[in-house]
């Protein structure tokens, strides 16, 4: 079965991450390993601590199999290359076809990660449509790219890295910046977060004001 990552800051992680990744999961068939990750000291820290964020996690994942959880990324001492991680699991998985799966407004800024061109050849990349965010992208990723392009996920199965696809999941205008406006305003954003983080109020106590 194919292994696709889906990696985030996930401050905390909503019903637009759990939908797309596991739309994602069925159009695939593969398995999604949701990556938390650790944040750069120059960029902006995220409410929760990277613990939380995981107890969050954990509570959201509950009850089902096909989304799984890797903190690995977290368990290193201090903030990791998405290039790292991916050679990291090439290196564990031998040749099991790998996705990258990214929204639609982090692919559009994918020429802006470290040593970009070499996610490629070590996985695929699958970009999930976002509402808002518009499909063209600047010309060196659009270069780089328009040779991998494939429509059917069949194409993905039979190497292991190197293509990018498109993956049209329904569209949920769902953002963790607006969860956090919500929660710190004292309002209750319950259907927009699984149910079971309104079970357990410490779980979203970091984002109340
Ligand atoms: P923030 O509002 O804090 O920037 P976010 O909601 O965009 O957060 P991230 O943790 O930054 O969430 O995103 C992780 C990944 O999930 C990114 O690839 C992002 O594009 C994707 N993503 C987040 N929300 C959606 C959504 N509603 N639809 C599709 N992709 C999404």
């Amino acid at each position: 079965m194919t292994l696709a990552i889906f990696g985030g800051t996930f401050d905390p992680v909503h019903l637009g991450h759990l939908s797309v990744a596991w739309e994602a999961a069925e159009l695939l068939d593969a398995e999604v390993r949701l990556m938390p990750a650790s944040v750069p000291p120059h960029r902006d820290a995220p409410m929760a601590s990277a613990m939380q964020r995981v107890a969050i996690l954990r509570a959201a994942l509950h009850g089902q199999s096909r989304l799984t959880l890797d903190t690995r990324e977290l368990d290193r001492a201090g903030p990791s290359y998405t290039i790292d991680t991916l050679h990291e699991l090439r290196a564990e998985q031998g040749e099991r076809p790998l996705v990258l799966l990214v929204g639609a407004d982090a692919f559009a800024n994918l020429a802006s990660w470290h040593r970009w061109r070499e996610l490629f050849a070590v996985a695929h990349v699958g970009v999930l449509s976002r509402p808002g965010v518009s499909a063209s992208l600047p010309v060196e990723l659009e270069d780089e790219v328009a040779g991998r392009r494939v429509v059917d996920a069949a194409d993905l199965r039979r190497a292991s890295a190197g293509k990018v696809i498109e993956l049209a999941v329904t569209p949920l205008e769902i953002s963790a910046t607006r969860i956090r406006e919500l929660l710190a305003a004292g309002r209750d954003p319950r259907y927009l977060l699984p149910a079971g983080l309104f079970d357990e109020p410490a779980l979203l106590a970091p984002y109340r004001a």
